[in-house]
């Protein structure tokens, strides 16, 4: 199973489980994959790619701002593909809580910020945003580590 943050015509994101891109790419194509706000079938998929800097040992940042809301909540259910299992769910929460808590929020500007750093231009510091698959494949190709993580609505709500 995959996960891809979608984001239909009007902009809205959501989420989606597939088994396979290709399995994405036949949903899409054959328009079985729609918009839970606008019921749009104009689909394409727009890359979470939290990442940070190499270091582990990086000092904590001051509060950052949540993420917006149109990033959340995920209705999974809604899908093609059906709900997440719950361990898994439980398993990303964790995980989005600990980005959360350690990197700061940098929206679109991910890659360029993730530059900045990666050339010393920036506080080395532990970011996360959204890029796209281009940009992604791009920072990976100048040696930047980007992981990509599946973004789900938190724990608490
Ligand atoms: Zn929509």
């Amino acid at each position: 199973m995959i996960h891809y943050q979608l984001r239909c015509g009007q902009d809205h994101d959501f989420d989606g489980w597939f088994k396979d891109s290709v399995s994405f790419e036949k949903q899409a194509k054959r328009g079985l994959i729609d918009c839970p706000e606008c019921g749009g079938t104009d689909v394409e998929r727009a890359l979470m790619a939290p990442a940070l800097s190499k270091r582990d040992s990086l000092p904590m940042t001051t509060e950052s701002a949540p993420p917006p809301a149109k990033t959340a909540p995920a209705t999974p259910e809604k899908t093609a593909t059906g709900r997440m299992p719950a361990q898994m769910l439980a398993a990303l929460q964790k995980l989005r809580a600990e980005v959360e808590k350690t990197s700061d929020y940098v929206g679109q500007d991910f890659a360029n910020r993730a530059r900045a750093i990666h050339r010393g231009e920036a506080e080395p510091k532990s970011i996360y945003g959204e890029t796209s698959e281009e940009q992604a494949e791009s920072l990976a190709e100048e040696g930047i580590s980007v992981a990509r993580i599946p973004w789900v609505p938190r724990a608490d709500g």
